[in-house]
């Protein structure tokens, strides 16, 4: 059976307690989840390989491609617990906040960074809970103790996130914790790695070479969410893998009101790159528990598919909300309608005649272009690398579908993730008359296409030598 939903902007759903049960997630998978995303801020190694098990059988089971993303805490920063559950803190009261353990109260609580005494200046802001309580330094003895003043109070309940937008911190990007997940996560079959509070490109190549070292093939997602990362977003986009555009962090460590244009402006460059991005956080936030979105929730929706995002991602939505499948149903909807108006804003840029992989990139280029000249129904990459997939879909071709055929399962699953693309296995790459035909076969099974349809084949001749894209052919299904 096929998810119901074939739109080119793809969903990343948050696997979490609401549905990491194996037939809530097919039931979420068939109605039109792309990647299944597992936050390692929260679970057991033994729980998310419970997950990966399912996702591994459904994909079995359903014949799907459904994709994996680990999600790395990285260098997150905590309160301890607050010893009575809950503390109400107001405005103009001194709090303490100390880098040793105590039971926390209104007047004292921990942090688990370290180096916060030492890093941290007066005046500089210190928010916690998403922002929704705002403290200031007033001093520091620089090794232990930060006497802090509130200046926007309310509830305070343990574990709550604190985001340091003004300070600079010397934080590892891969914690501890990080490496005990990692040594779990590279012995998994995950397509994609996130690592979340990058600040620098540095911080991506640090987690590629552990990742190539472990001699695994998922790729890097980096999470933008803190101001270093959106004043070095040009050399991130280049290094990372995929980027996503990780709101919740995002809105609270920058001017809130700069959000819709970051948003923006991250999209074009990774789309610029064939760079995959997702819009991350709070998009359906209100159907945690309640059955439908909110008004500023369907128009946030839409706008992410129009800025032209390859996908969109629930995070308590699916994990703990109330209407898991509901809320992809909604999604999908949204999406569905928003595609209708997608028109090819990207302008065609030429390919570079100095790039390393200039004769991939020019087939690629042309096979969009043609593909609008003469009303191509789809562009049918073969392809070992996903090269081609990443390119292609960059262009964003609306009206026209773009197939990958490859041999590597893995590569399969993680292009699930990018806009537009649908992968199918095949291994017979024996001539390539024999393979266009095989090809066109599948997806005339499979009601991609019908007669009279004119598709773009690209691929690379002589096949057995596996070269780099280099060939672009027409072909009349008939
Ligand atoms: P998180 O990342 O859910 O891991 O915090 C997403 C975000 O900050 O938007
Ligand atoms: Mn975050």
């Amino acid at each position: 059976m096929l998810p119901k939903a074939q739109q080119n902007t793809k969903i990343v759903a948050t696997v979490g307690p609401s549905c990491a049960a194996y037939d809530q997630l097919v039931a979420l998978a068939l109605e039109g989840v792309d990647v299944f995303r597992l936050n390692f801020s929260h679970g057991s190694h033994e729980e998310h390989e419970d997950v990966i098990n399912n996702i591994v059988r459904l994909n079995q089971e359903h014949n799907l491609h459904v994709g994996i993303l680990a999600d790395l805490q990285g260098p997150k920063i905590r309160i301890g617990n607050i010893e009575e559950g809950e503390v109400v803190l107001k405005k103009g009261e001194e709090i303490v906040f100390t880098n040793r353990k105590c039971p926390g109260s209104a007047e004292k609580v921990q942090i688990s960074y370290e180096n916060f005494p030492k890093e941290v200046k007066k005046g500089e802001r210190v928010l916690l809970d998403d922002g929704k309580l705002v403290l200031e330094v007033l001093s520091t003895d620089r090794q232990i103790e930060v006497r802090l003043k509130v200046i926007h109070g309310g509830k305070l309940t343990s574990r709550k996130g604190v985001n340091l937008p003004d300070t600079s911190l010397s934080i590892p990007s891969i914690t501890e914790k990080d490496y005990a997940d990692l040594d779990f996560i590279l012995t998994q079959p995950v397509n994609w790695i996130a690592l979340s509070f990058v600040r620098k490109a540095e911080d991506i190549i640090e987690l590629q070479e552990l990742i190539e070292e472990a001699g695994h093939t998922a790729k890097t997602i980096a999470k933008i969410e803190k101001p270093e990362a959106v004043r070095n977003i040009r050399k991130i986009v280049k290094h990372a893998n995929a980027i996503m555009i990780a709101r919740g962090d995002l809105a609270v460590e920058v001017p809130m009101e700069k959000l819709p244009t970051i948003q923006k402006d991250i999209i074009k460059r990774c789309i610029e790159r064939s760079r995959p991005v997702i819009v991350a956080t709070q998009l359906m936030d209100s159907m945690i528990t309640n059955p439908s979105p909110t008004r500023a929730e369907i128009t946030d929706v839409a706008n992410a598919v129009l800025d032209g995002a390859d996908a969109v991602m629930l995070s308590a939505e699916t994990s703990v909300g109330a209407h898991p499948v509901k809320v992809v149903e909604a999604m999908n909807k949204i999406i569905t309608e928003a595609e209708k108006h997608f028109t090819e804003s990207i302008q065609f840029s030429l390919p570079s005649p100095k790039s390393r992989t200039y004769w991939s990139d020019t087939v690629c280029y042309h096979a969009a272009r043609m593909a609008q000249e003469v009303d191509a129904r789809a562009i049918v990459c073969l392809t070992t690398s996903g090269f081609t997939a990443f390119k292609i879909s960059s262009y964003r071709p609306i009206r026209t579908k773009v197939y990958v055929f490859s041999d590597q399962n893995d590569i399969l699953k993680t292009l699930n993730l990018v806009w537009g693309v649908r992968a199918f296995y095949y291994d017979k790459f024996t001539s390539t008359d024999e393979t266009i035909s095989d090809v066109v076969q599948i997806l005339l099974d499979h009601g991609r296409v019908t007669q009279g349809d004119v598709i773009i084949n690209t691929g690379s001749m002589p096949m057995h030598k596996k070269y780099r894209t280099n060939m672009l052919k027409l072909t009349l299904v008939d």
